[in-house]
């Protein structure tokens, strides 16, 4: 039975042994072997060749079909030395997972021996069936087919499993018609528009030599394991990858007691299995460390050029997840896994920067570099105001809705941390504190206050979803299970849009005969006039922010996805991405329309299990329990001792009122007349959500009745403490 499962699991995790631990090889002996990467390249390619896949790498640029044949004859040796049969082309579809399609390496000759092949055209272009991938509207104008294409630029490698190996490519997913279907297109596009924007303003400054910019990402990923024996008694983790029932544990976050010496020699052992494998794919695993919550913990590789950390986060989840499996343990991505402790986050620190001016979002010591940098800044500044409903509806998931909405920070209301310092900097800017006196063509009074800047250590604001850390912005509202690649790109665009309209406001200043540094302070106290309101250095938790934010800086507080993903459709949103040639307005909406659609099934999975483990798992556990204790109470009357009924009685309130809203839940699921998937969405976030709430409080009433060894569900603390 099923209340078999949950003492079962604990006795089975009591009675297992410590996964043996062989010690890991060193660094240098597995950095990086399972990828076909640059230096694998130079060792096996002539000199021609190699110089010219090295330029497609760094730029992007389309590579020689000739040069396609030769990689790809190099690739296929190289691969199949390490054990691969089969290749795949990787891509990244508008999920928040990976699609692959295996194909061999094997055709048969006339005499039906097996050779195998690889031409430049399969490394090239490959050909999923992609009608079962969602595509929005574009369903709708083109053939639900698409083919993949190789992105040069994110290194092949080598996936293995038990007994064989996969080469794994990554691509890009489009259209026949050119449409973007994934997730890498919008990323690599943005990169360009922020590249060809920042440019504009690098040689306005007087740059003459300017190295292609690019887009870099370091993202923090925080996690929960919880022993796969407790998982598979919890079909709600199993299905909906959160709880949706569970009363609060009794000592919550402060539980401290012999279950916890147990964990970290385990989580220990996962973690270097992990991140050797990582190693071996090139993703530098930099730093893991407990979280705040029991069971959370978090990883965070060295920052990379953003379309390569968007792959490499990828694949760390995916890694992650097999990894944790091989343990005995289920790694749980979800944003809120178990309410009423801290849920998960990812943190995406992005920076902008080339090999000539550096990272652009870093103060550095000279004026010249002082002023480019604020110019970037005051551009991420403007990008925040202007879009603060974009960012935060690409973070809108029904699950970071948990986070987002509730009152656990990051808040729902975007807005921009930057340190004392630094806010004080732009303030005086806006003031005409820091006046454009020019004297010889530089700047004088202001200069040493900007000479003297110094860096903040940028962590000092946690209540922030959007806080500079000294060299970056840290974008600390996208969730544990999002792909980062729809922040980078809104960052990237808002970034390029910012930056042209910095560039215009420049040139014209410059042309009209005025100085440099002049021109610069002028555009920047123009930008701090119109956007100054999305600065905020406060409690981005408190109340009072919530309130000021919306009544007097006109911000918007968007506290779930329904709210969050009409930013799509908005006319300015709309023309950002056109103007700036990262998305169509087609695809744009089509994006809007899968999101929407993966919301409303999300919530509907969880519906639907909520009523079904109400009815099927909780009411039975109640009602036996019900039953038990009725009999006592019986045998008390004939025995004509007083007995208490208050625990019978509240079991059947419980119960009854449970029954009753999973009647109402079940009602609202068959619900289908719907004028338009918006008024769906909100339906979902307002009735939907707040039945299933209603049927969880009944039943987390019942779980602290019942008698805990007739209750079925592993709990809390449980899942939490026990490893
Ligand atoms: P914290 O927990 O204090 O935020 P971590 O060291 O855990 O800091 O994570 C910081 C992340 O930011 C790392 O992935 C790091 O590589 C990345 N990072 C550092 N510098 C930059 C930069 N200039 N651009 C992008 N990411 C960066
Ligand atoms: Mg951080």
């Amino acid at each position: 039975s099923a209340n078999d499962s949950r003492l079962s699991a604990i006795s089975a995790i009591n009675a297992s042994v410590p996964t043996s631990t062989t010690p890991t090889d060193p660094l240098s002996k597995i950095w990086a072997t399972d990828v076909f990467n640059l230096a694998k390249m130079e060792e096996c390619l002539s000199k021609n060749a190699f110089k010219a896949i090295k330029k497609t790498t760094q730029t992007g640029e389309t590579l020689d079909p000739v040069v396609a044949e030769v990689v790809a004859a190099a690739m296929k040796d190289w691969a199949m030395s390490k054990g691969a049969k089969f290749f795949s082309h990787i891509f990244y579809p508008m999920t928040n997972a990976t699609a692959e399609k295996h194909d061999g390496f094997v055709v048969t000759n006339s005499e039906g021996n097996a050779i195998t092949e690889f031409t430049g055209s399969l490394l090239i272009k490959g050909e999923p069936d992609g009608s079962s991938f969602p595509n929005g509207s574009l369903r709708m104008t083109n053939a639900a087919r698409g083919y993949t294409a190789w992105d040069p630029t994110s290194p092949a490698y080598i996936m293995h499993t038990p007994n064989g190996a996969v080469l794994m490519i990554p691509s890009v997913f489009m259209s026949w018609t050119g449409e973007a279907l994934d997730k890498k297109i919008p990323l690599l596009r943005s990169n360009s528009a922020m590249n060809k924007a920042g440019q504009r303003v690098l040689s306005l400054m007087g740059e003459t030599e300017i190295a292609t910019l690019n887009s870099s990402c370091g993202a923090e990923q925080e996690y929960f394991l919880v022993d796969e024996h407790f998982t598979n008694a919890r079909p709600d983790l199993i299905q909906a990858g959160r709880t949706l029932f569970g009363a609060p544990p009794a000592k919550g976050q402060q539980f401290d007691d012999h279950y916890f010496g147990a964990i970290p020699e385990r989580v220990q052992v996962f973690m270097q299995d992990f991140e050797d494998q990582l190693y071996r794919l090139g993703i530098p695993a930099k730093t893991h460390h407990n979280e705040v919550a029991p069971g959370q913990f978090e990883i965070a590789p060295y920052y990379e050029a953003a379309n390569v950390a968007a792959d490499h986060q990828q694949l760390l989840m995916t890694i992650m997840k097999k990894t944790a499996k091989k343990h005995g343990m289920t790694a749980l991505l979800h944003e809120k896994p178990f309410a009423g402790v801290n849920g998960s986050g990812k943190h995406v620190n992005w920076s902008v920067g080339n090999s000539t001016q550096g990272n652009l979002l870093d103060p550095g010591d000279t004026p010249e570099k002082n002023l480019n940098f604020l110019l970037f800044c005051g551009a991420v500044i403007r990008g925040v105001h202007k879009f603060g409903p974009l960012l935060r509806a690409v973070i809108a998931s029904a699950s970071n809705d948990h986070r987002l909405g509730a009152n656990e920070a990051p808040p729902a209301i975007l807005s921009v941390y930057l340190g004392d310092q630094l806010e004080k900097l732009f303030k005086d800017i806006q003031s005409g504190e820091i006046k454009a006196t020019v004297d010889g063509g530089k700047m004088d009074l202001g200069l040493s206050q900007i000479l003297t800047f110094t860096r903040d250590p940028g962590d000092r604001n946690r209540t922030s979803p959007f806080a500079f850390t000294g060299n970056r912005f840290e974008f600390r509202a996208v969730g544990s299970a999002q792909s980062v690649s729809g922040p980078l790109v809104a960052m990237n665009t808002m970034l390029a849009d910012s930056l042209n309209w910095i560039a215009d406001k420049l040139e014209a200043s410059l042309k009209s005969g005025k100085a440099q540094t002049e021109a610069v302070i002028e555009v920047l106290k123009e930008l701090m006039d119109e956007h100054s309101n999305a600065i905020f250095g406060g409690d981005g938790y408190s109340a009072q922010w919530h309130k000021m934010a919306v009544e007097e800086r006109g911000l918007k507080n968007l506290p779930n996805t329904a709210d969050a993903l009409p930013a799509f459709l908005d006319p300015e949103v709309e023309a950002l991405f056109k103007n700036t040639e990262v998305l169509s307005p087609l695809e744009l909406s089509s994006r809007y329309e899968v999101y929407a659609e993966q919301y409303i099934e999300s919530i509907m999975v969880e519906a639907k299990l909520v009523a079904e483990m109400a009815t099927t798992t909780i009411y039975p556990a109640a009602i036996g329990y019900f039953n038990e204790l009725s009999l006592a109470l019986g045998s008390a009357l004939d025995l004509e001792i007083e007995l208490d009924n208050r625990v019978a009685k509240e079991v059947a309130t419980a119960a009854n009122t449970m029954i009753a809203k999973v009647a109402e839940l079940k009602t609202a699921i068959t619900k289908h007349d719907f004028d338009s998937i918006d008024t769906h969405m909100h339906f979902c976030a307002n009735e939907i959500c707040s039945l299933m709430l209603e049927v969880r409080e009944q039943a987390d009433l019942l779980e602290v009745l019942v008698d805990d060894t007739a209750w079925p569900l592993p709990k809390y603390a449980e899942m939490m403490f026990i490893k």
